[in-house]
């Protein structure tokens, strides 16, 4: 049986197009500085492009979103400066290293949130408490489904932010997959924000790099501080030309991975012992409940793994996550479904 592997839209490969751009991509040493730019022209180019697409005053090219999220907030703080995050963002859950004592040594200050936002009452409680430094948002929502947050609901945060001169950072992984379920220019997801992550890879497909877009001093310190954790790049040219491609070709096309998401959840939805918020499904990412009593998330997937040649992701022991992404097709969501519901009513006879 063909695998299909669902676990994440990390596992997308570069186009032919990426490949054959990294060929004869110009390149400079990048880490050689020329006022506040690096000298290799690709590199350059993909920075202007985020910018643009952003409507941000600059940007600099990071080898990952990991990175990209903690050399924004070592830029905006020093060591024991309070950062708000969500109980359930990636920043908090996953990376860690921004609040780790012997890395960054910044202080989180954790705010339960609903599918990704934060209880506004909550939120100026805090900030009206003061010795905040930045306030991290995430859009689309990782470990919520894929959520997106609002133009609406991102000025509200924004205007609040500002009322109490505190610094706001977004974790952009997937800003493209929530301007594309929006339907509107990305760049209004991010227009008072001070700096925005925003990953090349994942679902535009490049294999590595992500892009942090600021204000032009914001980003000389990006620089400076990028250099300190040993994140500064030489002939990166190779890189940055797939990213190129990848903000130029690849965000309208997200909406084909939110389309087979859509189908394998309606699909999820008709099997008995899986469930889904059909309210959550909005980009590539998938919640899936395990309603049956007789199994957790461990079993499902080793079952599904061994069995059926499906692999999806443990989310917890009663949630699992199914991402769509470039290389699954239609077919490959139909298969999925009707491998899902095998696996499932074998179990179901077992109990
Ligand atoms: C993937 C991801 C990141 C980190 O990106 P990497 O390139 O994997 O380090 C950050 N935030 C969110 C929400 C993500 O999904």
């Amino acid at each position: 049986m063909r695998l299909i592997d669902l676990r994440s839209d990390t596992l997308t490969l570069p186009t032919k197009e990426m490949l054959q751009a990294s060929l004869i991509a110009k390149m400079g040493d990048d880490g050689r500085e020329r006022e506040g730019k690096g000298e290799d022209e690709t590199v350059i180019e993909l920075e202007k492009t985020a910018a643009r697409i952003l409507n941000k005053d600059d940007a600099i090219f990071v080898h990952s979103g990991t990175f990209g999220n903690m050399v924004s907030l070592m830029s905006h703080t020093t060591r024991g400066g309070r950062v708000i995050v969500g109980h359930n963002s990636h920043i908090y859950k996953s990376e860690k290293g921004s609040f780790d004592q012997n890395i960054l040594g910044l202080e989180p200050v954790v705010l339960q949130t609903v599918l990704g936002r934060y209880n506004l009452s909550e939120l100026e409680a805090e900030l009206r408490r003061g010795n905040v430094a930045v306030v991290c948002f995430e859009n689309t929502v990782n470990f919520e489904g894929g959520v997106a947050i609002t133009v609406e609901e991102m000025e509200i945060y924004t205007d609040l932010c500002k009322k109490y001169n505190v610094k706001t950072h977004l974790d952009g992984a997937r800003l493209f997959n929530s301007a594309r379920h929006l339907k509107v220019n990305p760049s209004s997801l991010v227009k008072d924000i001070d700096s925005v992550m925003v990953c090349l890879s994942k679902g535009l497909c490049a294999p590595i790099g992500s892009v942090v877009c600021g204000s032009k001093d914001f980003i000389y310190t990006v620089r400076k501080n990028r250099k300190l954790l040993g994140g500064q790049l030489r002939q990166a040219g190779i890189i940055a030309a797939p990213g190129i491609i990848a903000l130029n070709k690849m965000i309208d096309r997200l909406d084909e991975d939110h389309y087979r998401a859509k189908i394998i959840a309606e699909g999820i939805n008709s099997i008995t012992g899986l469930s889904i918020d059909l309210n959550t499904v909005q980009t590539n990412i998938l919640r899936v409940d395990i309603t049956s009593d007789s199994i957790t998330s461990d079993y499902l997937i080793s079952l599904l793994d061994t069995k059926f040649s499906l692999k999806v992701h443990k989310i917890s022991e009663k949630e699992i996550r199914i991402c769509t992404y470039h290389g699954i097709t239609d077919e490959d969501a139909k298969e999925a479904i009707s491998r899902l519901r095998s696996c499932m009513s074998e179990i179901n006879k077992e109990v």
